[in-house]
């Protein structure tokens, strides 16, 4: 377990760049997506019903952040509903099957803790590119929905490159400030099922 508390002030040092470069993000993916025509209203394969990994402690933070300032019912609610996904999604997998199980801040529809999301929910759904360092130009297509409504359209596809470079830039600063050198490989649910009980 990380012990967010114990990281609040080198987290403090380099939040308002985190914030700006997920702005950026943000905006870019609303320009692609004006592009493409592509507006996301929800749909039956919603993409919070995906188990996403998320592997930057900056992540982890930015995340524990927006939670700690829901009021203490909202993070016990919160905090329940991720032990039971985290529990459902281990018995999905047991089985052998591919876990559908919604994540525990998706709320009527809405994520609770939408300007706090991480990185793969404010850039999946629409196509990307992405040139890696090793393997060249990746390039990734939008999700089912997207090909239901634009799948046609012709545009520019968003390029994360800049956003995964800016992200590991901040990681690693981020991580030598704090010394975690503790590996991340988590969901939402596992993020949150983290929470000291009680606390933020
Ligand atoms: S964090 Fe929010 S946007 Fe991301 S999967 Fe959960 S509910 Fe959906």
């Amino acid at each position: 377990m990380i012990a967010f508390s114990d990281l609040s002030d080198d987290y403090c040092n380099i939040r308002d760049e985190v914030a700006s470069l997920f702005s950026l993000m943000d905006a870019a993916y609303d320009t692609v997506a004006a592009e493409y025509g592509f507006v996301c209203s929800g749909c039956v394969d919603n993409c919070c019903l995906t188990r996403f990994h998320h592997h930057t402690l900056i992540e982890y933070c930015y995340l524990r952040e927006g939670f700690s300032a829901l009021d203490p019912e909202s993070r016990a609610a919160i905090r329940y509903r991720a032990r039971a996904v985290h529990a459902a999604v281990a018995r999905e997998e047991a089985a052998g099957r591919v876990p559908h199980v919604m994540c525990p801040l998706n709320t009527y529809g809405r994520c609770v803790l939408y300007a706090h999301r991480p990185m793969i929910c404010r850039l999946h759904g629409i196509p990307h590119t992405f040139d890696h360092p090793m393997q060249g130009k990746i390039s990734g297509p939008g999700c089912h929905e997207f090909d239901r409504l634009c799948g046609k359209t012709t545009a520019q596809p968003l390029d994360r490159t800049r956003f995964y470079r800016e992200m590991a830039v901040l990681e690693q600063r981020f991580r030598k400030m704090s010394g975690v050198t503790q590996k991340i490989k988590k969901t939402v649910a596992e993020i949150l099922a983290d929470a000291e009980a009680g606390g933020p």
